[in-house]
């Protein structure tokens, strides 16, 4: 499942695993854990080789499942620390990285060998999937992606407004949809849900059915 910030995904991604007892996979996670060990410990994000070294010398490991999944750098849990604006307005340095690409794309597959899974992220159904049974692209328009960001900071006394939301996104999805490396982009094979006008439950029942009509016609 491949999106932009906002989209979804994750709720969506999470809520499916639960109801079909898959593995839930937030790969944005891991490209935040490792914004977060590099800003922890003063590597230059402009250095490539420092970040790739960085990647080598660091565990990134999950923990619990869907609704608890912890993600963990070093044996440290970091779950909550990956959300601060300090690692959002950085992880771009982290996830425009090719050699780390590669390392986050290799240790994503082993994780995805452990069974079946719902793996989200920006290039899931292009780069590190391409032969998923089932791949789609959640998107919506940017007002409500803005909306559903801003509602989930729940912070009554924070100075950040929605129109600081919504420019956050647009600098976020220029540089996913951008970048040289592995851009966020649909999949030719994705199925496209625009969720702007949809709950969650509704983009979770119209996967669910798509999925049941690919297991009648066999379409795996
Ligand atoms: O999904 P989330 O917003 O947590 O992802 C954080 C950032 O990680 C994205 O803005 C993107 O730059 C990067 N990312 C990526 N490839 C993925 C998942 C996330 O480049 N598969």
């Amino acid at each position: 499942m491949d999106g932009p910030a906002g989209s979804g995904k994750s709720t969506v991604a999470r809520m499916l695993a639960k109801r079909l007892g898959f593995k839930y996979l937030d790969t944005g996670a891991m490209y935040r854990a490792l914004t977060w060990k590099a800003l922890q410990d003063g590597v230059d994000l402009k250095d490539a080789n420092a970040l790739c070294q960085l990647m080598d010398q660091t565990i990134i490991r999950f923990g619990g499942r869907n609704d608890d999944l912890q993600i963990f750098v070093d044996g440290v849990n970091v779950t909550e620390k990956i959300r601060l604006p300090s690692v959002t307005n950085n992880v771009h340095y982290i996830s425009n990285t090719p050699s780390v690409r590669q390392r986050m794309v290799k240790l994503q597959r082993t994780f995805a060998s452990e069974g079946n899974i719902i793996a989200e992220g920006r290039d899931m159904g292009t780069v590190v999937f391409p032969h998923a049974e089932k791949k789609f692209f959640l998107d919506a328009e940017i007002e409500e992606r803005a909306r559903r960001r801003y509602g989930e900071m729940n912070l009554p006394d924070s100075d950040v407004s929605y129109a600081d939301v919504i420019k956050d996104i647009e600098i976020r999805d220029k540089r996913d949809t951008t970048r040289k490396n592995s851009p966020l982009m649909k999949s030719d094979d994705a199925i496209y849900l625009n969720t702007t006008k949809m709950s969650v439950e509704e983009v979770v029942s119209r996967i669910c059915e798509e999925l049941e009509s690919a297991v009648k016609k066999q379409d795996f």
